[in-house]
């Protein structure tokens, strides 16, 4: 019979991504409740040795596919291997980010075995022995609550919305053999954009919306720089070609939650809204006092934003020496 729980995990450049640690602290929680092993999943091309880092958030178990193939995420060869690795493992439950790249596993995963699937969960419990996940639903307007019948039960965890917490795990690494060769689909190049903190795992995101009024996002990437954290856009920027759509924050863009929101010129539509309703402090400036975004927002400053973003920068300048 299915047992314990299973936590996929996801590395760039040989790292860890965090969202790894908070897969394997949400598949804990699970697995301390339902019994069973806590089994991480890691795949990759060279990545035996981080592997074992898993152990430091509580894995009994880490099972390695460690395949040429599976090198910069090449997507159906991942999920090959990721089916071949719940195989192996005979979880009752499997945990996943909800990236990118962990929506596509998860989505392609519960078609192949037939298994429920919860998409961008924001919690997770356990219920009679029942997996329960609770995730956003019309642009984050509702909270739907929904149990997950069936094995083995598949939840995708939103970034930054379930805390990774250090634990001690036996952390036995296990080699797996992956067999790759069904997949037909062969990576020729990928381009990464380098130097830039990942949007969705920043701890700060400062977005600018149509109000930067062109493509010149200096100030607002001098706040950012100065804060540490990402450059965010809203669609209407990004429609207007002044940023990449890598960049974009809301419904049909990436999910932030990061500890500090800054947005700069943004109107505060329902749909940038449910990208960013989750951030824990959220700074609006806008030069419209009945922007709808001051209606979401902790700090609010009614003012042109070319005159408030450098200043701001400038004192968190001063404070950082
Ligand atoms: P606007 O609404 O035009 O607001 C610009 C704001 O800047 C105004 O409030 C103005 O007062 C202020 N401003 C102007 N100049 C300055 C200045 N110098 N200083 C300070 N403030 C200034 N939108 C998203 O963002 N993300 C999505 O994922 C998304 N998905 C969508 C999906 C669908 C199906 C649809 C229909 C829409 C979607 N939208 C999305 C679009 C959304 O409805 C809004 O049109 C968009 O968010 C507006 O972007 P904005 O706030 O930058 O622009």
């Amino acid at each position: 019979m299915s047992q314990g729980v299973l936590a996929f995990t996801e590395l760039v450049d040989g790292a860890f991504k965090t969202i790894s640690f908070e897969s394997i602290s949400t598949a804990k929680a699970i697995a301390d409740n339902i019994g069973g092993p806590l089994v991480a999943a890691v795949m990759g091309a060279g990545v035996t040795a981080t592997a074992s880092q898993a152990k430091e958030y509580g894995a009994d178990r880490i099972l390695v596919a460690d395949h040429e193939e599976l090198k910069a995420g090449q997507l159906d060869a991942c999920i090959a291997a990721a089916a071949q690795l719940v195989e192996k493992a005979d979880p009752a439950v499997v945990v996943i980010g909800s990236t990118a790249m962990g929506k596509d596993i998860a989505a392609r995963l519960s078609a192949r075995l037939g298994a429920p699937l919860a998409m961008d969960c924001v919690a997770v419990r356990v219920e009679n022995g029942q997996v329960v996940a609770t995730r956003p639903m019309y642009g984050g307007k509702v909270l739907a609550d929904v149990s997950l019948t069936g094995s083995p039960a598949i939840v995708a965890i939103r970034p930054r919305a379930m805390e990774a917490v250090a634990a001690e795990g036996a952390g036995e690494v296990e080699a797996v053999t992956v067999d790759l060769s069904g997949v037909r689909v062969t990576l020729i190049e990928k381009q990464m954009e380098t130097g830039k903190i990942e949007l969705t795992e920043a701890d700060v995101v400062v977005t600018g919306g149509r109000g930067m009024g062109g493509n010149d996002y200096s100030v607002v990437e001098a706040l950012a720089k100065v804060l540490d954290g990402a450059v965010g856009a809203s669609r209407s920027a990004v429609d207007e070609g002044w940023r990449p759509v890598s960049d974009q924050v809301g419904q049909t863009g990436k999910v932030v939650a990061p500890n500090l929101y800054v947005a700069c010129g943004v109107s505060g539509a329902i749909q940038h809204l449910a990208g960013m309703a989750s951030s824990r402090v959220v700074v609006a400036i806008n030069k419209d006092p009945d922007a709808p975004i001051f209606a979401k927002c902790d700090f609010g400053i009614v003012d042109d934003l070319f005159a408030v973003v450098p200043a701001i920068t400038a004192e968190v300048e001063k404070l950082k020496g």
